[in-house]
Order: structure tokens, then C-alpha cells, then sequence
């Protein structure tokens, strides 16, 4: 009997994983900075944890409690960090499941200094600081103070500063932001009067920096989630020398094939988001219909693999195709493969219509 999964199927290649955790560890060891592994877009899938930590990664980390307390599960044998700022309520389950965590915020550290004290552990913590992002982190001013408390909580053991680059700004990470964060550390180290291990330098987007050696140093650590995953750095999301760009392939099946026009036939008003869509006219062309919708993937962050596949758009349940110029031609019943964007994968890993195929 052959077994075939159902569809649509996100393939998942850990050979492709491990070889890219590979590649980035090692170029990154060479300037002496070390790889926290991000399993969050894969929301922490076992065998993507362990293709990472097979790869090289010296850390693990994820953005959520509970994705963290499955990795505990897996006894990796490396140090687990939260990456989203807890909140105060949830300090005791931090201690619990993560060895660390990255934190800005005074009343969360008394919680976790205390939730640690009672547990009878030491968590570590890197202090985050908004070098203009405007997400996370201590606004410089603030640092050295904060820090110097920080240090002297019972239940904490303060490794550093870290910083978050364009996630929310998309403000790109240079030798002069990274530059500031390196003299902070520096003032912070004066205060408490030792050494500090950890500089977080932080997410892919930094990538484009230690790839042209302009990563500077007193940059310890990079946290890496997309780069390893996708093979791509994040600011313009250019391919990493050597990575492999398809770890991961959604796989849908062609459902309608039918020569039609490409635009709608009647009055337009809104589609099933709310949307007031915009066509351009393409005269009647070839259109496929495959089973994957907006419950499965965001359909915009697809690359079809398939020769002359366009993609047109979707719905919830059905991505459009132009497939005229698709070469060899497309019939119902093919299964067409697509490589995810960032968030066409975290919503493929989140959906629970979509199976999950290991290779
Ligand atoms: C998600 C996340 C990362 C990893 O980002 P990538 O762009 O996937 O490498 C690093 N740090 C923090 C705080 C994050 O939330």
C-alpha cells in the first residue's frame, strides 16, 4: 500500500535545516559569536529543534512558553531562552521552562528574581534596549540604572544587553547602533564591575553584516530563525552564500483548470476580508484553482515551483493560479509545490489543515 499524506502538506527537509544551522554557525564562530537557534516559526517542531542543535546552535529559542516547555521535553542538552517579554504573571513558568529570558521591564525582573529564589534556580536574563526599532527594550537613558538593580536581584544572573532590529521600524542594524550598544555594554560592565558574556546582536537581519564582515566586534551572539530556516537574511532578504532557500515546500492539489477571463463580471464590491479588490486585465487566460486558502498559508508570501506559475491570489480556502504559460502544462489531480515566505510558513505551521511531512 502506499501511504500518501494528505494534502496540502508542508514538506520539511531537516538535512536542508541542519545543513543551513550548519553553514551560519560556522561563520558566525569565526568572529566569535555564537548561534541561539529560533524555533518559533516552526512553532518549536521537534525534529527542527534537533536539526538545529545538530547543526551547531549553542542556545534554543522561542517566543512562547509553551513551545518552550515541549523543548524541555526533548532533554537537548542546550540552554532554552524565552524571547518575548514575559509578563509578571507568568515568572514562575518562566523559571520552569527556560533557563533564560529576554526582558526590559523592572516589575517582571522583581517576579522572576523572586519565582527563581523559590524554585531554588538562578535565571538568566539579557536586558533588551530600543536602539530605535520601537519594539522592545529599554530606551538607553534608562540602561545603566536598570542594570545596576538588575544585577543585584538574588534570583538573577544578568548576561548582557541585546537588542531587536527591524521588526516593527524595519530599522536596519549598522556599525553605529551596534556600535552604541557595545559602548553601553561596556558603561554597564564598569558598574557591576565584571565582565558580561552575552552582547544579543540581534535577529537575521544582522546576518547581512556578519556576511560582509562588517559585524562588529563585542557582538557575542546572534538570534537566527528565518536565516537558518529560509536561508535568506531579513533586510533584503538576500540568499546566504552556499544555504539551501528550500528547507520547507507547501504542497497543494489542482482542483479546477479552466480557460477564463481575469476580470470579474459584474459589479465589484467587497471580497470575503472586507477587501474592494483590483484586477488587471489578462484577457482569458488558463486558471487553476489548487486547495490551499488563507486558513492554511498567507498566499502572498508564496513562490510557486512549478515553471510559468503565477500566483493571482485567494480566499480562505482556495489560491488562484494563472497557469497559461505554465511549463509542462498543469492538470487537475498535480499536486503543485510552493516555497514559503516567513509568514506563509508560520501560518502553514500554526494550521491544522496542513499536514506536516518530514524528509
Ligand atoms: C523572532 C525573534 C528572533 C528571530 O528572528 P529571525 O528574523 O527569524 O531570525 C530573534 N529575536 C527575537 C526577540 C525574536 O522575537
Amino acid at each position: 500500500m502506499v501511504v500518501v499524506s494528505p494534502l496540502p502538506r508542508l514538506v520539511i527537509d531537516l538535512d536542508k535545516i541542519r545543513y543551513n544551522a550548519q553553514i551560519l554557525t560556522a561563520l558566525a564562530r569565526q568572529r566569535g559569536v555564537e548561534v541561539m537557534g529560533v524555533t518559533k516559526v516552526t512553532c518549536a517542531h521537534p525534529d527542527a529543534a534537533r536539526a538545529l542543535v545538530a547543526g551547531g546552535v549553542s542556545k534554543l529559542a522561542d517566543s512562547r512558553l509553551s513551545n518552550l516547555a515541549r523543548l524541555r521535553e526533548l532533554n537537548l542538552g542546550i540552554p532554552l531562552y524565552l524571547l518575548r517579554l514575559p509578563g509578571p504573571s507568568q515568572a514562575a513558568e518562566v523559571v520552569a521552562v527556560a533557563d533564560g529570558s529576554l526582558n526590559s521591564e523592572p516589575a517582571t525582573l522583581q517576579a522572576l528574581s523572586q519565582a527563581a529564589v523559590a524554585a531554588g534556580r538562578r535565571h538568566k536574563v539579557v536586558l533588551m534596549v530600543d536602539l530605535g526599532d520601537l519594539r522592545e527594550g529599554l530606551w538607553p537613558d534608562q540602561v545603566l540604572e536598570t542594570a545596576r538593580w538588575a544585577a543585584g536581584l538574588p534570583g538573577l544572573e544578568l548576561e548582557g544587553l541585546g537588542t531587536n532590529l527591524t521588526c516593527y521600524g524595519g530599522v536596519i542594524p549598522t556599525v553605529e547602533n551596534l556600535g552604541r550598544l557595545i559602548e553601553l555594554q561596556r558603561r554597564v560592565e564598569a558598574v557591576v564591575e565584571r565582565p558580561l558574556p552575552v552582547l544579543s546582536g540581534g535577529n537575521s537581519s544582522s546576518l547581512q553584516m556578519l556576511l560582509a564582515g562588517r559585524l562588529p566586534a563585542g557582538v557575542t551572539q546572534l538570534r537566527l530563525g528565518e536565516g537558518i530556516m529560509l536561508g535568506r537574511e531579513t533586510v533584503a532578504r538576500q540568499p546566504i552564500p552556499g544555504a539551501h532557500l528550500d528547507a520547507f515546500r507547501l504542497e497543494a492539489e489542482v482542483l479546477e483548470v479552466k480557460e477564463k477571463p481575469s476580470v470579474p463580471i459584474g459589479e465589484i464590491g467587497q471580497d470575503a476580508f472586507g477587501g474592494t479588490p483590483v484586477f488587471t486585465d489578462r484577457g482569458i487566460h488558463r486558471r487553476a484553482i489548487c486547495g490551499l486558502g488563507r486558513q492554511d498559508a498567507d498566499l502572498g508570501g508564496l513562490v510557486p515551483v512549478h515553471r510559468g506559475v503565477e500566483v493571482l491570489g485567494g480566499s480562505s480556502d482556495h489560491l488562484l493560479l494563472d497557469v497559461t504559460r505554465a511549463d509542462p502544462p498543469v492538470a487537475v489531480g498535480d499536486v503543485l509545490p510552493f516555497v514559503p515566505g516567513y509568514g506563509a510558513l508560520l501560518a502553514a505551521m500554526t494550521s491544522p489543515y496542513v499536514a506536516k511531512v518530514l524528509r
